[in-house]
């Protein structure tokens, strides 16, 4: 591993607060942020001891900015906690005025006078031509210099190879957000492990891991996986499994949850209070987890994008992001994450019934995946 001193987690606890999934009054996501029931959950995470909380400008259309300012920055010292928030200049800004814009607008409606860590939001793909085209680069270190933030970093949703590329070209950001948890440690599409890999070993940026427990579909996995799990310890929640996976990995500054109840908080505090990383019988039996749930029926894509890359798919069809959606569905039979997750991944390219046949796809793929049907099913199930 490179030598570093840039890390930037040694004092703060293995848990963080995601901000992206407060409660509301309906108890659906559209509905309007409950601050009691979030001062209430605030206050339980600062009593433990944790420190680290996460938001962005688009979280539930700006709300969780404004609702963290009444939960937590206008009841508790600005040195007691580290707020976290993103900067999606790929979404809604048409400039660079309206991209800088997006920061005046995160410090006014959070109060915070200063953000610990900040991010611009979900590098990848076609978005980070956005970051490029509005120097948000050079703004986010101007913000630095300037003292509005202490810390300069990006979420990332892409390849371990353009990772490996915006590290190299931005040697200047402190750290990155990654999403990592055990279902995608070897996935092709997510790439959790080498994504790890090439921020930490390779340049040795310290990471912050979001979906943990992928968007919550691994607190209660698939029978056989809980099988895995229970063998080494029946008495604790599939939850606590995949929080401790993550916290176990070197390099990392905090682990996210993004907690909507207070019994979800408190079953996550009781495993990271006093955290111990797995041992060895426990990562084994992870392990076997993630065996069972390689050996469910979901498409075997590796990621490798052989299928989409240098003069591949005509019709720009988003095979692998199409195939990690509706793994959702095959793999975890979550449907709504499913779906949520074909229309977010075909935002940046084209639908399944985009597919022209050509075959292009299936000569190169090394896993002889019969895309062109495979697609078929995905068209039929999500379109
Ligand atoms: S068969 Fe369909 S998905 Fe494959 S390369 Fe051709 S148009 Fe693209
Ligand atoms: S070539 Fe095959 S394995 Fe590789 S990304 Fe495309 S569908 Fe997946």
């Amino acid at each position: 591993m490179k030598e570093t001193n840039t890390y930037l987690g040694s004092d703060i606890k293995k848990l963080g607060f995601g901000l992206m999934r407060l409660p509301t009054d309906t108890g659906k996501p559209d509905g309007k942020i409950d601050i009691a029931k979030s001062c209430e959950m605030v206050d339980a995470f600062m009593a433990a001891g944790f420190t680290y909380f996460d938001t962005a400008y688009g979280y539930s259309g700006g709300e969780s900015e404004r609702a963290i300012k009444a939960a937590l920055v206008d009841r508790y010292p600005r040195e007691s906690f580290k707020l976290a928030t993103k900067l999606p200049a790929w979404h809604g800004a048409s400039s660079e005025a309206e991209a800088r814009a997006m920061f005046d607008t995160s410090f006014e409606r959070t109060g915070a006078g200063y953000f610990d860590f900040y991010l611009l939001h979900n590098v990848g793909s076609v978005r980070t031509a956005a970051f490029d085209k509005f120097h948000m680069w050079e703004y986010i270190a101007e913000l630095k210099a300037a003292g509005k933030i202490r810390h300069a970093g990006f979420s990332f949703h892409d390849t371990a190879e353009l990772l490996d590329e915006v590290l190299t070209k931005h040697p200047e950001m402190e750290f990155v957000q990654l999403q990592i948890n055990y279902a995608d440690w070897n996935s092709g599409g997510v790439q959790s492990r080498r994504c790890w890999e090439t921020a930490w070993k390779k340049h040795g940026k310290p990471v912050v891991i979001m979906e943990p427990v992928k968007g919550g579909m691994l607190s209660d996995p698939h029978e056989t996986v809980k099988a895995a799990l229970d063998a080494a310890n029946p008495n604790v929640s599939y939850s606590s499994w995949a929080i401790r996976f993550a916290a176990s990995l070197d390099g990392i500054i905090t682990v996210l949850s993004g907690m909507t109840t207070i019994e979800q908080m408190n079953d996550n505090i009781s495993t990271m209070k006093d955290f111990v990383p797995l041992s060895e019988t426990e990562r084994g039996a992870v392990d076997n987890a993630i065996a069972a749930l390689n050996a469910l029926p979901g498409i075997p894509c590796t990621g490798c994008r052989y299928c989409v890359e240098g003069g591949g798919c005509p019709m720009n069809v988003v095979i692998p992001n199409i195939f990690d959606a509706f793994n959702r569905k095959l793999i975890f039979g979550d449907e709504m994450a499913a779906k949520f997750g074909y229309a977010w991944e075909t935002n940046f390219g084209a639908k399944a019934s985009a597919c022209v046949a050509c075959g292009h796809c299936e000569t190169v793929c090394p896993q002889k995946i019969p895309i062109i049907e495979r697609l078929k099913e995905a068209a039929a199930a999500f379109e």
